[in-house]
């Protein structure tokens, strides 16, 4: 399959996915050492977007606070093995801020990188591996995640599991 969905009811519907995605991410550990691996989030203001990579985030093992990139625009995690880089680029104005404030040097070996809004990036931000579009559904939401490269594949693999 090139993209899988998830109907999630409820938060811990999400936080379970959150956890799963966190599974899938561990499992490409070696690729992300060696090239990295970009995801692109989409949907509304309060689709999920940030909640879900906090429950990922918490199943990777990180015990701080995981706040929302909104006003930072950048937020860094040192998880097991690896980096994980949640963007929010949802204030910028030109996407040129992008290439402007150097954000492309966050990208790469070593580095899982989540981005809100990559629209308002684009076209300077980096491909995605994996796209994940989260929308309301009743009371809550349904998250669709495609591949967007043989990497984010290889992902979908392992989340089908
Ligand atoms: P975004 O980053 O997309 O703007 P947030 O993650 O900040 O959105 O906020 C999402 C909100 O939706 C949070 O209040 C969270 O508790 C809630 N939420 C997350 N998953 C679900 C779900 N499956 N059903 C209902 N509410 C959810
Ligand atoms: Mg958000």
């Amino acid at each position: 399959a090139h993209s899988l969905e998830f109907h999630l009811a409820d938060e811990e519907a999400t936080s379970e996915l959150g956890a799963r995605l966190a599974r899938a991410l561990d499992s490409v550990k070696s690729e992300i050492l060696e090239k990295g691996l970009n995801i692109k989030l989409v949907g509304d203001l309060g689709a999920g977007k940030t909640y879900l990579m906090r429950s990922a985030l918490r199943a990777l093992g990180f015990e701080g606070r995981v706040k929302s990139p909104t006003f930072s625009l950048l937020e860094t995690y040192k998880v097991d093995g690896f980096t994980v880089n949640h963007f929010d680029f949802y204030r910028f104005e030109d996407p040129v801020e992008f290439e402007e404030a150097g954000f492309r040097e966050n990208y790469g070996p070593g580095r899982v990188v989540a981005s809100e809004w990559t629209s308002k990036a684009e076209p300077f931000v980096p491909q995605p591996d994996l796209t994940i579009t989260l929308k309301n559904e009743g009371d809550g939401r349904v998250c669709d995640i495609s591949a967007d490269s043989a990497l984010g594949n290889q992902v979908l693999e392992v989340l089908k599991k």
